[in-house]
């Protein structure tokens, strides 16, 4: 065959080539105008019809095999499909994926996870979805205790469930497993039939605490909240309970921080009153321990129970509960 030889002549050639420009300078000498095959084709028409119809099927097949070299070396040199137009550019800069971050409220979750973790309480989860037992009945707020009226609540179709209107009831979930000694919190979301404005959501979050030995008395809580406080805003703060009622514990408490921006002297921040009020708290009633088979003459403890949305609203000067399900960038871009 005519073109075996030069077949033989380009593939010996091919083997020391190892740039791109060097198989571009190849393809030309091999396939370009100047070729030895443009030569061969330019002299066809001179050949009579059966050698040249001979001719042309091998000068095809040359083409295509040289085609197929070529693509094959330019691979293996790492160039591109040049059929293709294009490949990847890896000297381009990349581009940044766009990332998420954490909300506001988990940000506080998470650190107030921390810091209970540090004094020695565990992380206890409930279900959203609650039945009346544990949600009123064992937390000593009995069907038609006027009590009840405290938690506008969303009942569901199915007889007796409810959306959880706190996380109390992972207090007593837990104490039908577990027995004393035990110290918990748990944070989770909470659900609320209520008019909605600056400081009132139907969705809302809440971390419920619980302490419970043969001898914790209320300065026990007092210590462990003041420590929270602290270590939570990072800085000393002023303390103050007074009486209040809770179903679930008896005595009960309110637990208020000094305003921190105007020291206890009065602002529109705390409603000239000059103390927030952080928390709900109390002595665990005997009632409840009973609803868990626990003997209230033998164990005693706290309970408390805060807005994580509060805390998220105090710690970062937010002045409106509803930024936080707004899906507002300005707003949550902040927290980045
Ligand atoms: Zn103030």
């Amino acid at each position: 065959m005519v073109l075996d030889e030069l077949k033989n002549e380009l593939e010996k050639e091919l083997k020391g080539i190892n740039s791109e420009k060097e198989l571009k300078a190849l393809e030309k000498k091999y396939l370009g105008k100047k070729s030895k095959i443009a030569q061969i084709l330019s002299c066809l028409k001179d050949m009579d019809i059966k050698q040249r119809i001979k001719m042309g099927k091998e000068i095809n097949e040359f083409k295509k095999k040289t085609e197929a070299l070529i693509k094959k070396k330019s691979l293996d040199i790492g160039g591109f499909d040049r059929k293709d137009g294009g490949g990847i550019d890896v000297t381009v800069p990349g581009k940044n994926f766009l990332k998420g971050h954490l909300h506001p409220i988990t940000l506080v979750t998470r650190e107030a996870e921390e810091i209970f973790s540090k004094l020695g309480f565990e992380i206890a989860q409930g279900p959203e979805i609650e039945d009346e037992k544990h949600n009123f009945d064992h937390l000593n707020i009995p069907q038609d205790h006027p009590a009840r009226d405290m938690w506008d609540t969303f009942w569901l179709k199915k007889k007796g469930l409810l959306l959880r209107t706190h996380t109390s009831p992972v207090q007593i979930r837990y104490m039908e497993k577990n027995n004393p000694p035990l110290r918990i919190i748990a944070p989770g979301r909470c659900f609320r039939y209520e008019a909605t404005d600056a400081s009132h959501e139907i969705n809302f979050y809440h971390l419920e605490g619980l302490m419970v030995d043969k001898n914790v008395s209320a300065s026990n809580f007092k210590a462990i909240i003041r420590k929270f406080f602290e270590e939570f805003f990072k800085k000393q703060i002023k303390l103050r309970i007074r009486p209040s009622y809770f179903p679930f514990t008896e005595p009960s408490f309110e637990v208020d921080i000094q305003c921190m921006i105007c020291k206890g002297k009065g602002c529109s921040a705390c409603s000239q009153r000059g103390w927030i009020e952080m928390a709900g708290a109390g002595m665990v009633h005997p009632n409840v321990f009973k609803a868990v088979k626990l003997n209230p003459n033998d164990w005693q403890g706290f309970a408390f129970g805060m807005g994580l949305d509060r805390l998220t609203m105090m710690k970062y000067k937010i002045d409106d509960i509803r930024m936080f399900f707004k899906n507002d960038l300005r707003f949550l871009e902040q927290f980045s």
